[in-house]
């Protein structure tokens, strides 16, 4: 079925806004796109490609509500453990929450997720909403005893568990969580399986003493929880030279947060063509501060975004994550739309199909109501924008 949609701003991100825009789709792709065209039915809409959300754990939507905002990151993930290890809710809720959370996450512009699992329940309802993503299968274990072999299973589990349009990935959790052999193993299987890979990194100021020093906070939680190695020896430096040491700062490797990082531990990411993934609401919830955007999109480094869970943010709106991330930075409208469409697309492998609106690509396209009067459309798009001014186009 063939569509020409008109829209006062086409958007197609790998090129500057089209006022008086247009584009054509057929059978749920775009077959061309164009402008200007001053036309009497043009609509009061910027049509966009949608929202990549690079970063979220659907599994823990039942949490959503259950964790508040929390002054450090030590005393958020023991609230955290202590919910996950209590009397989580039936089965059934949780996948209901997960269910819930990808349709109010499509209702405000996401078409696609780079999503983290440790059960991967969220495999079947991504896979049944006909959602691409990437599903990464964390992996933690801070004692070294049988890395090998859990990185191993954990491949098999995540490749047997995903169906198309979902793909499998690994993730191993973070420097304080995943033992130097277990990191290792986890990027020998990723590589002989040709996965994408993400990390938790340079979170929190906590973190990165904790690498510096092997103490403070995360020791103590380490031990409270009673996952706490004698085999581990602080490797007395930044969490970027940590995983170079390690030798898996790899090329696409989504580095997520970075929210602590220096300017030369950016550097070093940029230069092995690593993926910054920002999720600045969820920074503050957790008690991280505010992530360095100027300083990420200034390393040269691709910078995306995702708006991490909901036990850590208060909904899953890549709107509202755009948002957060202009009142923090000075940064461009412009990259930072690039940066939650196109940039999110290459860094999940998603891009021959989604991120841009370009002929052959899907017409997973939005479009926003603006008023008439907004003379900056990009800078507009990213104040904030309501769930009734979103709409999908019909392909
Ligand atoms: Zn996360």
């Amino acid at each position: 079925m063939f569509h020409l949609h008109r829209a006062a701003w086409v958007l197609p991100i790998d090129r500057p806004p089209i006022r008086d825009g247009w584009v054509a789709c057929d059978r749920g792709r775009i077959v061309g796109v164009g402008g200007p065209e001053p036309h009497d039915g043009i609509d009061q809409v910027a049509i966009l490609p949608g929202l990549i959300n690079a970063h979220t754990h659907l599994e823990l939507s039942w949490i959503a509500g259950k964790v508040p905002p929390c002054a450090s990151m030590g005393a958020w993930i023991r609230e955290l453990m202590a919910l996950r290890r209590g009397a989580p809710p039936p089965e059934d809720v949780q996948r209901q929450a997960i269910v819930d959370a990808i349709a109010h996450a499509r209702a405000r512009g996401t078409v696609a997720f780079g999503d983290i699992g440790n059960s991967l329940m969220a495999a079947d309802m991504l896979a049944d909403a006909g959602v691409p993503s990437v599903l990464f299968h964390e992996l933690i274990g801070f004692h070294p005893a049988g890395a090998r072999e859990r990185a191993s299973d954990g491949v098999r589990f995540v490749i047997g568990r995903v169906r198309p349009p979902v793909r499998p990935g690994l993730a191993p959790h973070a420097p304080y969580s995943v033992s130097p052999d277990l990191f290792r193993a986890i990027a020998d299987e990723a590589a002989a399986h040709h996965l994408r890979s993400s990390v938790h990194l340079g979170e929190s100021r906590a973190e990165v003493d904790f690498l510096m020093t092997g103490r403070g906070e995360i020791a103590d939680t380490l031990k409270h929880l009673g996952a706490w190695s004698d085999d581990w020896a602080a490797p007395c430096t930044d969490p970027v030279e940590y995983l170079n040491r390690l030798g898996v700062l790899t090329s696409g490797l989504l580095v997520v947060h970075a929210t602590q990082l220096q300017p030369s531990a950016l550097a070093r990411l940029a230069d092995r063509g690593c993926v910054i993934v920002s999720c600045p609401r969820s920074n503050r919830w957790v008690g991280a501060g505010d992530p360095p955007l100027d300083d990420f999109y200034a390393s040269g480094a691709a910078v995306t975004f995702g708006t991490d869970s909901l036990a850590s943010a208060p909904d899953l709106d890549m709107f509202a994550e755009l948002a957060a991330a202009r009142a923090v930075s000075s940064v461009p409208a412009r990259q930072l739309l690039e940066s939650a469409t196109l940039t999110g697309a290459r860094a999940l492998g998603l891009d021959a199909d989604l991120g841009s609106i370009a002929v052959g690509k899907r017409a997973d396209l939005l479009a926003v109501g603006i008023p008439a009067d907004a003379d900056d459309v990009e800078e507009y798009l990213v104040g904030g924008v309501a769930a009734d001014q979103i709409q999908w186009l019909t392909a």
